[in-house]
């Protein structure tokens, strides 16, 4: 066994479930961390992060602040970075 799928097991096997509130219908949902989606800008204004409600199917998407980004991506979301290159 390699040390990579050593570790891709141990990340299954300690899932984390975060919990997010749908702003459209509500609803409290407990999402993976694999129906998240972190998104690093230049500024707090293009941090945010994402998921698709399972309730109603909305794309919902939040302002990510400081303490929610080290959340994350500690518990294994992927996270896009958008830094410009220009
Ligand atoms: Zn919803």
């Amino acid at each position: 066994m390699t040390v990579v799928s050593a570790f891709a097991g141990m990340r299954r096997v300690a899932d984390v479930l975060f919990r997010a509130g749908c702003p459209d219908c509500r609803a409290r949902l407990e999402l993976r961390a694999n129906a998240l989606m972190l998104a690093i800008g230049g500024s707090s204004r293009t941090t945010f992060y994402s998921f698709t409600c399972t309730e109603c199917g909305a794309a919902v998407r939040k302002p990510a602040g400081e303490r929610i980004v080290e959340l994350l991506t500690g518990g294994g979301v992927r996270t896009l970075r958008l830094h410009s290159t220009l």
